[in-house]
């Protein structure tokens, strides 16, 4: 007998009216992604450390995100893979709490770069061994350490007494092993950029790394689910204030990121926002390259007034 195979046709979640519309009922700005340059996986919130500050809310044993397994990320890599895929990005949490961290790199690195954003504490600097072997994979890997400050107590005050010298101790460590690695702090409110650029390369000087090592800063996007007050975003505004350019430079135009929530694995509209429902855009990475993304959470401001972004491909 001959059986004809209907696939079947899952339709994109239900989205909230907010999704189309700014309270004053105006249409919301919308970024049409246009390519899968960058594919992001959150490897879960469980973190070592419990920064008041964290944009995830993070902390020991936390469970708002489930962990990452290699079961869950396989299909994942590989349906990127056929949607042309440029590099795989992970953030979390911190990554290395993900006991199958080391399996998933170790596949991924076969087929692409790789990305990891760490804190370089005790986790990572008790798997330095095991990371060694990823040096021989067919593609590099690259680590972003958090560095929120270049003063150690102030950094230490939000991480916990003696974590700036352990995730510079990380750091350096990477570094000498031959990976490449860049830092992420948060912008300072206490320091002018000038300032904070010498501050960071005297740290890193002193420290046996680069003076000019990479850094990339961030404005603070406060703790998930906060409603916080920001301008909205209008299709108008889109237009207005922004161009063809820098529209396509937005994450959600041109990465995703795949997201385990309540054991279900999603694809979010981006490293950013993964504290909203309506951000779940599908269960596949094909079918969510055909959402456009609402620009309605209160961090795509933060896009829109500093460009701000995750990504180190733009
Ligand atoms: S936070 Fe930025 S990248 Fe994410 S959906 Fe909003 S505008 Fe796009």
């Amino acid at each position: 007998m001959d059986m004809k195979i209907i696939p079947i046709q899952v339709a994109p979640p239900a989205k909230s009216s907010a999704w189309y519309q700014t309270p004053s009922g105006e249409p919301r700005g919308f970024i049409q992604p246009h390519a899968l340059d960058e594919l992001w996986f959150h490897t879960g919130t469980a973190c070592n450390l419990a920064c008041p500050f964290c944009l995830e809310g993070s902390k020991p044993g936390d469970t708002r995100l489930q962990l990452l397994r290699f079961a869950d990320a396989k299909p994942y890599i590989d349906e990127a893979l056929t949607l042309g895929v440029k590099q795989f990005s992970f953030t979390g949490g911190e990554p290395f709490v993900a006991k199958d961290m080391l399996r998933i790199l170790d596949y991924a690195l076969q087929y692409r770069p790789c990305m990891v954003l760490t804190n370089a504490t005790e986790p990572l600097i008790k798997r330095l061994k095991q990371l060694k072997p990823l040096l021989q994979r067919p593609h590099a890997l690259h680590f972003r350490v958090s560095l929120d400050h270049f003063d150690a107590t102030k950094h230490d005050i939000g991480r916990g007494a003696g974590m700036f010298d352990l995730a510079l101790q990380g750091l350096r460590e990477l570094h000498e092993m031959g990976f490449s690695v860049s830092v992420a702090n948060q912008m300072l409110a206490d320091s002018t950029p000038s300032e904070t650029a010498v501050c960071f390369s005297e740290v890193f000087r002193a420290s046996g790394l680069p003076e000019d090592l990479h850094r990339v800063e961030f404005p603070d996007f406060h703790p998930p689910g906060l409603d916080v007050a920001t301008p909205q975003i209008t299709t108008n505004c889109m237009v207005t204030y922004q161009t063809e350019d820098s529209r396509r430079a937005y994450m959600c135009a041109f990465s995703k990121m795949i997201v385990k929530d309540k054991g279900r694995m999603r694809v979010y509209a981006c490293t950013l926002v993964d504290d909203d429902a309506d951000y779940a855009l599908a269960e596949t990475l094909t079918a969510s390259m055909a959402e456009p993304v609402s620009m309605k959470h209160h961090r795509c401001y933060s896009c829109f007034k500093y460009g701000a972004s995750c990504s180190e491909m733009r």
